[in-house]
Formats: structure tokens, C-alpha cells, sequence
């Protein structure tokens, strides 16, 4: 056990020397190691969201990425226990996608602000005022409303989901600046009726794209000045912004693109500074794999829920099966066929 220590704080400290203090680095070398000798042995897989804390990030996630890539990987393996280290509505998806596997959260405190502004009972009376309209969900939702859904959709493949419909409109849930930039992007006109109404309104019955004002807590907080700003401190600085900015920072900004993308563009371009307008943790994440590139930093934006996730609660779930993602089975099934609906789409 002790080599396994000494090789993983090796690792760490190569990655992370620079930003996280040595004491600290060989605290978190020996609990990434133990985690990854109970892996072993209980035939776990760990998942690890973009977002982690870089500790953990770089230490125990058998796969790293965006919601979509590790929906992938929760489909596909073949382990007994699938450990989510993102938030519920993603260890929830795992379990809608594998539900012979036990899916542990190891903090219940990992919600969101996004999955938490829609319940499955405002799909339905939206789906009431708007009869046959089908329901884009983005994967940021609670199994129930994924369940009311007719297909889901990431902020990467938002737009192609949205096109692969083939209709003139889309209900398009929960996220306000997702959908202002999907509608934007796929050129169409966007409402969003307020909740009070019974019925849509004649002017109403033409729209193409029927919102929802649910936000992202961290993306919300960005503005047009900030790039301002850094554009004029660092005028060869790439920025680039997650589509729950708003369309305004969106545009404003070199590129917008979901996390796994952003870490591709990171990767495969020349420029030596990049902004990142989104969660801080995967600046510093994208930071130690590009110890080359300068990442600026606005300013520490964590999301309060992802945070809740740290190596320690990662141990604990091991060690004693918790927290068990336990969902109904008719939910399971529907809320399945939209989120495989989208994997088609790609
Ligand atoms: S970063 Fe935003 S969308 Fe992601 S979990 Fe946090 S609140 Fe939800």
C-alpha cells in the first residue's frame, strides 16, 4: 500500500505542485489511494465530472469528461458499481442507462440549480397547452422530467437534437440562456409563456422554440464586461464560454462549446492564454494537462453543488454503499428511451 501512496503522490504533485500545497497533496495521495484499492476490490468504476476539484480529478476517475461522454461510459460498462463524482441528475442518468448496476453519489447535497427549476408536473401542463409539440430536455433535469420528455439533449449536441426533430416547434427545457442560444443558432424564434396562463395566446401559436427560465447558477454570473475586461488586459487571449452563458457573453466570446469542447479547443490550439468562462475547477483541471498554456482566472466561480464532492464522501460511498440512486422502474424506462434518443443523434 505504501508504494501505491508514494506512486500517487508522484502523480499528484506533478500535476498540481504549482496550485495545491505539498501537506495538502499528500493527504489527498493517500485517500486516492485507498479509493483506488477499494475500486479494485468492489469491481467499482469511478466516473469523474469535469468539475472535480483537481485533486480528485487526477487521481481516481477511470473517466473524465462532460455528461454526455460519461453517459456513454455509465452505458457501457460492466462493473457492479458505478461511483458518480458529478452532481444527481448525472448519477441518475447512469442509473436510467445501466439499471443492473448500483450507482452510488457520494454527497446527496450535489443537486442543481438548473435540474432543480422544473418539475415532471410543469412538463405536463406545458405538454397540455401545447398538444403534440415534442419536449427536448437538457440532460441537467431530475429522471421524472426526463421521463415527460420526448428526447434529451447536452449543451454539446443541443442545436442537432433541436434540428433532428423535424418540426416547426419545440418545447426546449430547463435552461433560459441554453435555449436562447439554441434558438439563435438554429435561427428560430423563441417565447417563453409565463406559467400563469391556461392557454397559449393566437400570438403564441407560431413560435418555434417554447422556453423555460430555469439558470445555471455559475454560468448566469458571467457578463459581456467581464470579457471587456480581459480583452483589454490580454488583448491575444482566446476566450471561450459554456452555451448556459448568456447569448450575449456566447457572442462575445471566440467559442462556445460544452466542457469536453472546450478541452479540445484548449488542446488543439496554438494561442498561449485562454479564458474559460465556466466552472473554476475544470480551468484548473484543463490547467495541469496544459502546464504550457496560461489559463486565466476571473475570479473563483465554483458551483456550490459540485464542490460537495470531495475524495473523502468518494471513500465513505465505497466503504459503505452510499448514497444508493434508487429510481422507479416506468420512470427508469421512459426517462431511458429520451436519453437513447439522444445518444442516436450523437
Ligand atoms: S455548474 Fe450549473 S448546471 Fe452544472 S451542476 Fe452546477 S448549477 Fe448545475
Amino acid at each position: 500500500m505504501e508504494a501505491a501512496i508514494t506512486a500517487m503522490y508522484q502523480r499528484l504533485h506533478e500535476k498540481l505542485r504549482t496550485t495545491v500545497p505539498d501537506a495538502e497533496i499528500r493527504i489527498k495521495a493517500r485517500l486516492a489511494a485507498e479509493i483506488n484499492r477499494l475500486k479494485q476490490e468492489r469491481n467499482a468504476v469511478i466516473l469523474g465530472h469535469n468539475y472535480m476539484e483537481p485533486a480528485l480529478y487526477h487521481s481516481i476517475p477511470d473517466f473524465q469528461g462532460d455528461s454526455l461522454e460519461l453517459c456513454r461510459e455509465a452505458a457501457k460498462t460492466d462493473r457492479d458499481i458505478i461511483v458518480f463524482c458529478g452532481v444527481r441528475f448525472m448519477a441518475e442518468t447512469a442509473k436510467i442507462l445501466n439499471p443492473e448496476r448500483t450507482v452510488l453519489l457520494p454527497s446527496l447535497e450535489a443537486g442543481c440549480s438548473l435540474a432543480g427549476s422544473i418539475t415532471a408536473a410543469d412538463v405536463r401542463a406545458l405538454k397540455m397547452r401545447y398538444p403534440g409539440v415534442p419536449v427536448v430536455s437538457y440532460v441537467n433535469t431530475y429522471a421524472d422530467v426526463k421521463a415527460e420528455s420526448t428526447i434529451c439533449c447536452t449543451s454539446g449536441n443541443a442545436a442537432a437534437v433541436v434540428e433532428s426533430l423535424g418540426t416547426d416547434t419545440v418545447i426546449f427545457l430547463p435552461d433560459e440562456f441554453l435555449a436562447r442560444n439554441v434558438a439563435r443558432e438554429t435561427g428560430r424564434h423563441i417565447i417563453f409563456p409565463s406559467a400563469m396562463s391556461p392557454a397559449p395566446a393566437e400570438t403564441e401559436l407560431d413560435v418555434q422554440m417554447i422556453g423555460w427560465r430555469g439558470r445555471c447558477e455559475v454560468h448566469e454570473r458571467f457578463t459581456t464586461q467581464d470579457i471587456a475586461n480581459v480583452r483589454a488586459q490580454f488583448p491575444d487571449a482566446v476566450i471561450l464560454a459554456h452555451p448556459e452563458c448568456s447569448p450575449e457573453v456566447t457572442a462575445a466570446s471566440d467559442f462556445s462549446g460544452s466542457t469536453g469542447a472546450m478541452i479540445r479547443y484548449v488542446e488543439q490550439t496554438k494561442a498561449p492564454r485562454y479564458l474559460l468562462l465556466t466552472e473554476c475547477a475544470m480551468g484548473d483541471n484543463i490547467a495541469a494537462a496544459n502546464p504550457d498554456k496560461e489559463m486565466l482566472r476571473l475570479c473563483s466561480v465554483r458551483c456550490p453543488h459540485m464542490n460537495q464532492i470531495t475524495l473523502e464522501d468518494t471513500l465513505e460511498s465505497l466503504q459503505h454503499n452510499r448514497h444508493i440512486i434508487d429510481l422507479p422502474a416506468d420512470i427508469i424506462e421512459r426517462a431511458a428511451a429520451a436519453v437513447e434518443r439522444m445518444i442516436a443523434v450523437g
